[in-house]
């Protein structure tokens, strides 16, 4: 017998040897194939464990499925290198087990992801809003600092963050503390946010894209002009804020950040965000990285009624918002879902 190729060494070690009894009868395993090669030799690969070996002192493929000699060094060594397997063995669920495992172990150690919320306050007032009656608390240079160390102790090779709130760019220092420390150490991170946009400037897109390296944002937009303003309330605005959140949407798609809108749905506004469907693809059908989706407001009180509206206007809502999402498809943009692409 010849070895042609070694075994996966982690198949290997995950199954280890396997130990057949004397007495027990085997068989060829279901993910073995074997092919005549030469005189009377067979070619025989281990789909499973990736070992190639030729047997070429054999009685070619019928010795193989004739497999009695088990005190033969061979039959010893099909045994151990899982070639052949007792009868009653379930291939299928050994080779479910052990990928489980495998992948399991192939997974990148440490933590993956980190939502961050550098803030519960916010510019806004939105009816809706989760965190009302929260106390609004900015995240301190300090807690940015631990912030930053438990992420180095903790993380993975490469990182995801997530920047939510409240509004997240209302404390956005926090962010360059946070993205300076993981530079400095090298840690491989990108990020996304979840943010109403109005305070997106010049310099937050700069920062956005030289330190954050922020992938995407989702913005909320409630309505029209005078239905946003009206539902979003900002505290102090200059001007329409939904002007300016449109601006700023456009401001992140010429950086090369994704936009994903979500249009939060209920029963009053149902009819005004379809306006707001035609008017958004004017603007922004022609950016690749922009998208929308419709999404009911929810309470979130409750595992049961989830949403924020009554259980009976539940089906009307649904109706809505496929009526939306085709609507979407129409305007020619594409339906992003929560969370953003990177
Ligand atoms: S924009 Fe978001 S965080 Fe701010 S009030 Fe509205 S829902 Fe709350």
């Amino acid at each position: 017998m010849k070895l042609i190729r070694d075994a996966s060494e982690i198949i290997a070690k995950t199954l280890g040897e396997q130990a057949v009894g004397q007495d027990e009868a085997v068989r060829l395993a279901s993910w073995c194939v074997a092919v005549p090669a030469g005189d009377g030799g067979v070619l025989l690969l281990n789909n499973f464990t990736k070992e190639l070996i030729l047997i070429d002192d054999g009685d070619g493929l019928s010795g193989l499925h004739d497999l009695k000699e088990t005190d033969s060094e061979l039959f010893c060594y099909l045994s151990r290198h899982w070639f052949t397997v007792p009868v009653a063995l379930d291939d299928k669920n050994l080779v479910d087990e052990v990928r489980s495992v495998v992948s399991c172990m192939n997974k990148p150690e440490g933590i993956v992801g980190y939502t961050i919320l550098t803030t519960t306050d916010c510019n806004a007032r939105c009816f809706y809003c989760y965190e009302q009656g929260l106390e609004r608390v900015n995240m301190s240079r300090q807690t940015a600092l631990d912030t930053a160390e438990f992420i180095k102790k903790t993380a993975g090779k490469k990182i995801k963050l997530h920047w939510f709130g409240g509004e997240p760019l209302f404390n956005s220092s926090v962010i360059d503390i946070i993205t300076d420390e993981l530079k400095k150490s090298g840690i491989e991170y990108h990020s996304t946010m979840t943010s109403n946009g109005y305070l997106v400037t010049d310099s937050v897109v700069k920062r956005a894209v030289e330190s954050w390296n922020l992938k995407g944002v989702q913005i909320t937009l409630d309505g029209t002009e005078e239905i946003y303003n009206r539902r979003k309330a900002y505290i102090n605005p200059k001007g329409s804020a939904f002007q300016r959140v449109l601006d700023n949407i456009e401001k992140l798609l010429q950086a090369g950040i994704s936009v994903s809108v979500r249009m939060n749905l209920d029963m009053d506004n149902a009819d005004d965000l379809h306006k707001l469907c035609d008017l958004l693809a004017d603007r922004f059908s022609s950016y690749e990285k922009f998208g929308a989706y419709a999404h009911y407001i929810f309470d979130g009180k409750t595992a049961d009624s989830l949403y924020y509206t009554l259980d009976e206007t539940y089906i009307e809502l649904e109706k809505l918002r496929s009526y939306r999402r085709d609507k979407i498809y129409k305007c020619s943009f594409k339906v992003f879902y929560y969370p953003v692409p990177a």
